[in-house]
């Protein structure tokens, strides 16, 4: 019997490499929503309570100055802090609502001299904090040209949060931050939807509100993936490729991330930086600071 001839398997002709994905938009650095310290009558250090833990040795109560607060507003252990067990104030940031409540809502009357304003000034700072927190988040999100169809929605929730900012003490202190928040929220998901998808064609990691606590992706490719409020908590990030990623909300503490790359994460806070480890080789975007605690390479 012959030979019944095989079908011929014929080879698909490989398909061509996908174009490598445009850069990631550079973060707009933001200045005027960084803490500046000069400028502000230490309402972090008065206004906002904390409570014993890894964080901070003590508790202490909304509205009181911590002990450790001087009278011209300076700490009295900077220097000291991580060594003494307050680490939850070199992680602290506050958006820069600190200088807009002390400077323009209360045009720079200072509590210590005029404490009538202190109780309205307290109460009015976490507001305001909330709300420069959301400036943070939506003047990126303005800043990706891949979420160019969300620009007028962003543009205009953009408006109403600045709007709120300018308000007087007594609004602040009445206001509810929190629709313009979830509205935020829900244009950033979009937002980083789109701007994942343009930069990194594919499949994507779904990691969000995931539990990652100490988990060992050291060298895993992260680039694009949704790391939206997952917990990463001592994990270890080293050598990571966190580009585009996702990173709103996560939970960076004690997270390493020495040898990762979180230029052109999205949606990234000085306060996430500060509260993971990393050193030189950490590679993060020219908008954030690098942490003075964090090592140098070993
Ligand atoms: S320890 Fe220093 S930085 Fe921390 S809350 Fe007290 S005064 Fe502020």
């Amino acid at each position: 019997m012959p030979d019944t001839p095989r079908p011929s398997k014929r080879r698909r002709p490989t398909p061509p490499a996908p174009a490598p994905a445009p850069a990631p938009a550079p973060i707009p650095p933001r200045p005027h929503l960084r803490a500046d310290c000069q400028n502000c009558f230490a309402l972090c250090c008065a206004a906002l309570p904390f409570t014993a833990s890894a964080d901070f040795p003590v508790t202490k109560p909304a509205g009181t100055p911590c002990k450790n607060l001087r009278t011209d507003h300076r700490c009295g252990i900077h220097d000291r802090l991580r060594d003494t067990g307050w680490r939850g104030c070199t992680v602290f940031d506050c958006f820069g609502a600190g200088q807009q409540i002390s400077q323009i809502t209360f045009g720079g009357r200072d509590w210590r001299e005029d404490p009538d304003t202190r109780r309205e000034m307290f109460d009015a700072f976490p507001v305001m904090r909330i709300l420069h927190e959301l400036l943070w988040y939506l003047t990126e999100a303005l800043a990706q040209p891949a979420a160019r169809r969300l620009h007028p929605d962003l543009r205009a929730t953009l408006g109403q949060v600045e709007e709120l900012t300018r308000a007087d003490a007594a609004t602040l202190t009445t206001a509810d931050p929190h629709p313009l928040r979830a509205r935020t929220g829900e244009l950033l998901r979009q937002v980083s939807e789109l701007v994942r998808a343009a930069h990194t064609p594919g499949r994507r990691k779904n990691h969000r509100g995931a539990d990652l606590m100490g988990a060992r992706l050291a060298g895993t490719d992260l680039r694009g993936a949704d790391l939206r409020g997952a917990y990463l908590i001592a994990a270890d990030l080293q050598g990571c490729d966190l580009r585009t990623a996702d990173l709103l909300g996560s939970d960076l503490r004690d997270a390493d991330l020495r040898g990762a790359d979180l230029t052109g994460a999205l949606f990234l806070t000085q306060a996430q930086v500060n509260a993971a480890r990393g050193d030189t080789t950490t590679h993060i975007p020219p908008a954030l600071d690098r942490p003075s605690h964090w090592q140098p390479p070993a």
